[in-house]
Parts: structure tokens; C-alpha cells; sequence
């Protein structure tokens, strides 16, 4: 039998199986290679797929052949492949649904890749005699002059626009006003270097990076916020850029920052590529081969652009490694700064993980030398770093949750014309509302929750699930109910403030309030524009950004995560306090912080403040390593939820038993237990924890769970899941 003529499938179907196929019988077709996204017959239907080798089949006759060859290159290269299988395993997730998902949608669902040249327009000739008079008398076609002032653009640019603007620039054309050329790839310009030359501390840490090109090596970028770490990246890139290699480098949520892509575009202009979750699946994949057609030198993304095809990585760069969003919650759970590590490791090239609060893992991996530590103690330039300080709230009135120390710091910044940030991560009026007349507390039909009183939207909402009620809902636990909210939420705070400080302008940033990009960047260019004076906001306003004339933070309530059963709250808690703390008093004016408490002597609070995250993350870390926790022990979470209330648990005990029978050795088994939070969208849920010294021991532990479950009975009653090395545990 001629051998070669039978390839092994991954399907695109949380399946642990591949499948033998034949490869297209029809001559003409495109030859299917590994890496090929192919369409396959399967059960009745049609499913795609990707080829992940040769393989020698026993019995050809058996066999069906692939309906069809999408691509002509395969999409998925050898390193992408390689990369996936490393994740595949380690993950214990099925390839192909791992395959997959290093995909943008349309390749995803099987549709050929297909490039669309993209032209952009620039300005041909202009004067202001002609912005006037079109001012005057053509309007849009003014408009769509004056964004072209300031270079070329592409249709994205205009999208926004709520006229014909495609009809306008044809009037524009015709006037020979502007011109329509095919997008000019790759060019880097050169133009704007910076103004200041970098400091000693950064310039080590260039050093190092640039040394380190052409061979492994991760490095810890410690340096606290506005210590200029972006700067280092971008002297690293330029370093890659001249040995003509590119740069992978992942961010979190983008949407957040506006201001980093900005820089990186400022400096290395069309060079730059960006991926992020506020695109649609056609302009991912316009991105994705962009990527791949070697368009694009430096690519910054999100988590999911750790798999782009990016050819030639001379560094990868991780920035605030320690963020959350990295890891992927559902599915196919992977971190991506883990697999970027990998990857780096895979390409033999050096990766550098930056942050002002490295995760407790970082920390370890410098310890036991791992990663080198580069640090920026000082921040850059002129900036001086807050002074932190807690506020003792016991007994104190507070009004909207403000004590009047904040309220009286909060009005001396104001005199001063500064800008003060409030922070409280809580949205809504309030997160618990009772009826005063007949007790009634709200709850979510579907979840162990209460509803979160929105009050401007008059909504009752479940923020684990969804639901929503009208306020009214409220009224059927008594025929004069009397609404009471309990606890606060940003909406409350911002309308204290409203009553506090009648004259100054508000601007309230949490998800309700920012539900477009365009109101995001709006709000944040009138921050820097200074026509804003308080800012009350959520985890949204704790990351990345650069508000130069705010020198007030207050924090409202640091006491919700201080007594948490998540052993990560702690960790959490802590890099968010710095993290917020980094937003004031980063440019010439210093600034203070004030952290709202009930516990002010809380073991926490007293090392962060006295000593400092560095302090507290080596406590932190003895803790873990005396209570056996990662990153000292690897770990996994099995989880399990059906809509009967007994299964999830019965599930997982007999899974557990059945696993001890095996007695492998060095492995921990905890539970199984209910969630923190049993019931979510109607759905019961348990866990059962599990852990080994060793990450060998941990695979193999997990893998008997993987075989044993599949073969239970109970298991077609559940839905459950594997987690590696998970980041939420309770
Ligand atoms: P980070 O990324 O660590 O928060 P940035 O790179 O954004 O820090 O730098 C913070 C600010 O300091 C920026 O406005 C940047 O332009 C400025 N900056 C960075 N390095 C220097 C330097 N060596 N001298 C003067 N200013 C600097
Ligand atoms: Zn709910």
C-alpha cells in the first residue's frame, strides 16, 4: 500500500482522538501537509480540521479522504505546531481544540485566508484657503481633510464617521486633493527619538536584553510604574529591528492602552501591528496574515496573540505579567505568559516579563534563578514615587463611603488644580438591596448572588450571570416597599461626590460607563485635557495609564479582599494597591495615597506600607511555602457543575477514589468541595484541588483523572473540566 497517502487529523472538537484520513483523491487538488486546514467527512457531517502529520494506516480501504484542502500554504507553520503540541500536552487539552484556537475566526471556521490589500489615503495638496472654503462649503469632505492633516489613513479611521465618507473622498480625489495609493507596509520611521537619554538603571537593563539576543534567557523586569520599563522595551525592540528580527509582545487588555500602542506606532510607525479583542474576526485575520506575510515587525497583542505567526521573534515581550487576563478562564485554560515563555524557550530567543508587582511566580523563578532580575528602582526622570498612608475608618461617619480625612485631602488637591482618582472595585449604586418594610433581599433566580442595585439604569443586575430586572421587580415583596442599598458601588460614590464638590467635574470609568472604545477615549483625553478634576472608577482605571496631574489616590475599600478563602487574594490585593498607587504623581508633582480601612494593622497593609511590595511579596511567598501552595507545588483544579445539585460532588468523589486506588505517589488530593459560590446560571458547582511536588507527577495525576472520568458512567450527568496551574481556586 503507498504509504504517504494517509494523514493523521486533529478536529476541531474538544476531542482527545485524531483521525486517519486519505488525502484528496483528485489530482488537482492542493496537497495536504502538515499544518494544512482541511474540511473532513465526520459522523454525518462536515467538520474541519488541521493535518498534524503522516500517518501509516493499517486499513486504507476503511478510510474516508478529506473533502478539501482551505489552503494553499498551511496555515499552521511548523513552530506554531510545535508550540501547540507543547501546549497540548502540557495543558492536557485536546490539539485540535488547541489548534484551533491559535486561529482567527475565519480560518477557524474553515474559510481560506485571503489577504485584502489595503489602501489608505493621504493628502495630496492643500492649503488652508482650500479648508475653508470647503469648510464652508463641503463640510464632510472638510473633516475628512483635516484627519488626513496628520497622515495617511486607512478605511478603519474613517469608520466611525456617521456620513457617506467614501463618497466624500471621491469628491476629494477628483480635486485631486488627496490620493489613493495601496498601504505601505513596513515602514519603520525613524523620526522621533526621544527627547532624554536613558538613565543608568535602564540602560543595564537594555544592555542585558541586547546581550541576550540569539539565545534563551527570561528576564524580570521589576520596575515600579513610571520608571520608564516602556522605554526599555522600545530600545530592545530597535536592538531586534537592526539584525532585522521581530518582536512578539503581549499586553493585556489593549483597549486599556491607548496610550502604549501610541509610543510604539510614534516610533516604529507602520511596522507596528495590533491584535486585540476589539476587533471583528476579519480584520483579526487581516492582522494574522499580515503577521504571517512577514508585513508586520513588531506585533503587540493580547493573550491570544502569544500564537501568531509571527516569522523571525528575536524577543518576545510580556508587560505586567502579572495580570490576570493572560490566562484564559475557559475552554482551553492556558496562560499566555506561560506559553510565551515556552515559545521564547522553543525559538531559542530571550523573553522579558515586566512589572511593578511581580507575581509570586516571577519571584520564585528569580530565586531559584530561573529569570534574571533586571530592575528599575526610581522612576524616570523627574517623577517621584506617592507616600502611602492608611486611614483608619472604625467609627468614623463616612459619607458615600468617604471619610472626611479623604473628603478634606480630596479638596485641598482640587484647590491646588490637581486631579485626585478615587478608586472601588464595585460597580453599580450598590452591590446588596433590602426593603426596608419587609426585609426583602434581592436575589438572582439562577445564581447563590445577590442583584446589584444600578440605580441609573434602574436595573437590578446579577454580575455572575447576567440577569437583569427592572427596579419594579422590587415592588412584588410588599405593596410599599422601601428600598435600602447596602454597601457601595461606584455610581453611589460618584453621586456623593456630585453633592460634595457641586462645582467640579466628574468622570465615573467602570464597564457601565465605558461601553464603547469611543467613550473610553473621549473620557481619557479630557482627564489629560484637564477638564476633569475627580475620577471614580473600578480596576478599569488601575492599569497602565499615564495621568500626569493626579496626585490624590484614594482607595475606598481595601477591606473587602483582606479575608478572603482565595489564597491569591492577598497577592491580588496587594498589586492592586501599587498598581492604583502608580497612578498618581507621575510627572513633576509628587502625590499621596490614602487607603481607607477598617483593619489598619492588618499584617498585610503594615508590611506593604512600612516595607514595601518587595517585602511583602517575600512573606507572601514563605507563606505559600509552608503551606505547600504554588509556586511551590504545581497544581491542577478539576472542576465539575450540572444542573442537579447532588451530581457535581457524587461526580467528583467517586472520580477522587477511583484516582487514590491508583496510589500514584508525591500526589494531593483535596475535596472534593462546593464552589464559594455553589450555584451559577442555574448550574451547581464542585471542585476537587489537586497537587505534587513535581510537575511530572502532577501530569501524571492528572491524566489518570483525565482516562478514569471518561470512562465513568456519572460523567455524562456533568460537564467538567481541567484547569493547570489555575488562578481562581475557590
Ligand atoms: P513604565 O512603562 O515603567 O510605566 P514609561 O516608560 O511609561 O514607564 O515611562 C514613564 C514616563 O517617564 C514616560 O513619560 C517616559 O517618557 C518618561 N521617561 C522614561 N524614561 C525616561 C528617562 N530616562 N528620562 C526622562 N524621562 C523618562
Ligand atoms: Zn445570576
Amino acid at each position: 500500500m503507498n504509504s504517504g497517502s494517509v494523514v493523521e487529523v486533529a478536529v476541531f472538537a474538544p476531542l482527545r482522538k485524531t483521525f486517519h484520513y486519505l488525502r484528496c483523491a483528485d489530482s488537482d487538488a492542493i496537497p495536504a501537509l502538515p499544518g494544512s486546514l482541511v474540511k473532513i467527512p465526520f459522523g454525518r457531517g462536515q467538520r474541519i480540521g488541521i493535518v498534524i502529520g503522516l500517518a501509516n494506516s493499517t486499513d486504507e480501504r476503511k478510510l474516508k479522504a478529506i473533502s478539501e484542502v482551505v489552503d494553499t500554504v498551511p496555515v499552521i507553520g511548523a513552530a506554531i505546531m510545535r508550540l501547540a503540541r507543547w501546549a497540548s500536552d502540557y495543558y492536557q487539552h485536546p490539539i485540535g481544540d488547541v489548534l484551533a484556537a491559535t486561529l482567527p475566526g475565519p480560518l477557524r471556521h474553515g474559510s481560506a485566508p485571503v489577504r485584502r490589500e489595503a489602501s489608505e489615503w493621504v493628502i495630496h495638496a492643500t492649503n488652508q484657503d482650500v479648508l475653508d472654503d470647503l469648510a464652508r462649503r463641503a463640510p464632510r469632505q472638510a473633516v475628512l481633510l483635516e484627519r488626513l492633516s496628520t497622515g495617511a489613513k486607512t478605511a478603519a479611521d474613517f469608520a466611525n464617521l456617521e456620513f457617506d465618507w467614501r463618497r466624500a473622498m471621491r469628491e476629494l480625489e477628483k480635486k485631486d486633493l488627496v490620493a489613493k495609493r495601496l498601504r505601505t507596509a513596513n515602514k519603520i520611521s525613524q523620526s522621533s527619538q526621544q527627547a532624554f537619554s536613558l538613565n543608568d538603571a535602564q540602560q543595564a537593563a537594555v544592555v542585558v536584553l541586547n546581550d541576550a539576543l540569539g539565545s534563551f534567557k527570561a528576564c524580570l523586569l521589576h520596575g515600579v510604574t513610571g520608571s520608564g520599563k516602556t522605554e526599555v522595551y522600545m530600545a530592545a525592540i530597535e536592538h531586534a529591528l537592526k539584525s532585522q528580527l521581530n518582536t512578539l509582545m503581549l499586553v493585556p487588555e489593549i483597549i486599556l492602552t491607548q496610550q502604549m500602542v501610541a509610543r510604539l506606532k510614534q516610533r516604529f510607525g507602520s511596522a507596528v501591528g495590533v491584535l486585540h479583542s476589539g476587533l471583528n474576526d476579519n480584520q483579526r485575520a487581516q492582522v494574522w496574515l499580515r503577521c504571517r506575510d512577514g508585513d508586520i515587525k513588531i506585533l503587540m497583542g493580547t493573550r491570544s496573540a502569544v500564537w501568531a505567526p509571527l516569522p523571525r521573534i528575536g524577543i518576545i515581550i510580556v508587560d505586567e505579567e502579572h495580570d490576570a487576563s493572560f490566562k484564559q478562564q475557559e475552554g482551553f485554560r492556558y496562560s499566555a505568559r506561560d506559553v510565551a515563555i515556552k515559545r521564547a524557550q522553543q525559538l531559542n530567543v530571550p523573553i522579558v516579563l515586566g512589572s511593578a508587582t511581580p507575581s509570586l511566580e516571577a519571584y520564585l523563578n528569580v530565586k531559584t534563578n530561573k529569570f534574571a532580575y533586571l530592575s528599575l528602582p526610581q522612576r524616570a526622570g523627574l517623577a517621584r514615587m506617592p507616600s502611602l498612608k492608611c486611614v483608619d475608618v472604625r467609627g468614623l461617619r463616612l459619607r458615600g463611603g468617604l471619610s472626611d480625612r479623604l473628603v478634606r485631602d480630596m479638596g485641598a488637591c482640587l484647590e491646588r488644580g490637581e486631579q485626585v482618582l478615587l478608586f472601588l472595585n464595585r460597580r453599580g449604586f450598590a452591590p446588596i438591596v433590602l426593603c426596608h418594610q419587609c426585609g426583602h433581599i434581592a436575589t438572582c433566580s439562577r445564581c447563590d448572588a445577590k442583584l446589584v442595585w444600578h440605580k441609573e439604569r434602574k436595573l437590578l443586575s446579577c454580575h455572575h450571570c447576567g440577569a437583569q430586572k427592572r427596579t419594579q421587580h422590587l415592588q412584588a415583596c410588599c405593596p410599599d416597599p422601601e428600598i435600602v442599598p447596602l454597601g457601595l458601588g461606584t455610581e453611589q460614590v460618584e453621586e456623593t461626590l456630585h453633592e460634595l464638590f457641586p462645582d467640579k467635574r466628574i468622570a465615573r470609568i467602570d464597564r457601565d460607563t465605558m461601553r464603547s472604545k469611543t467613550a473610553m477615549e473621549e473620557t481619557f483625553a479630557a482627564i489629560r485635557g484637564r477638564s476633569v478634576d475627580i475620577l471614580i472608577g473600578t480596576q478599569m482605571l488601575a492599569k497602565g495609564h499615564d495621568f500626569a496631574n493626579v496626585t490624590l489616590v484614594g482607595i475606598i475599600d481595601a477591606d473587602s479582599q483582606l479575608f478572603s478563602t482565595d489564597f491569591r487574594a492577598e497577592e491580588k490585593l496587594a498589586q492592586t494597591i501599587i498598581q492604583v498607587s502608580g497612578r498618581a504623581g507621575r510627572a513633576e508633582y509628587s502625590g499621596s495615597v490614602l487607603i481607607q480601612t477598617h483593619h489598619p494593622h492588618h499584617d498585610l497593609l503594615q508590611t506593604l506600607l512600612l516595607r514595601g511590595y518587595d517585602h511583602f511579596a517575600e512573606k507572601a511567598l514563605e507563606e505559600r511555602r509552608r503551606a505547600a501552595l504554588p509556586p511551590y507545588v504545581a497544581m491542577a483544579l478539576i472542576r465539575a457543575e450540572s444542573p442537579s445539585t447532588q451530581m457535581p460532588m457524587k461526580f467528583l468523589a467517586q472520580l477522587a477514589a477511583e484516582v487514590k486506588q491508583k496510589s500514584i505517589k508525591g500526589l494531593e488530593i483535596l475535596g472534593p468541595i462546593p464552589a464559594a459560590m455553589e450555584r451559577k446560571a442555574g448550574r451547581y458547582r464542585a471542585q476537587l484541588m489537586v497537587s505534587a511536588q513535581t510537575r511530572r507527577v502532577l501530569a501524571v495525576g492528572v491524566k489518570a483523572f483525565i482516562n478514569l472520568g471518561d470512562t465513568m458512567p456519572l460523567k455524562n450527568k456533568v460537564r467538567w473540566s481541567v484547569d493547570i496551574d489555575p488562578l481562581d481556586t475557590i
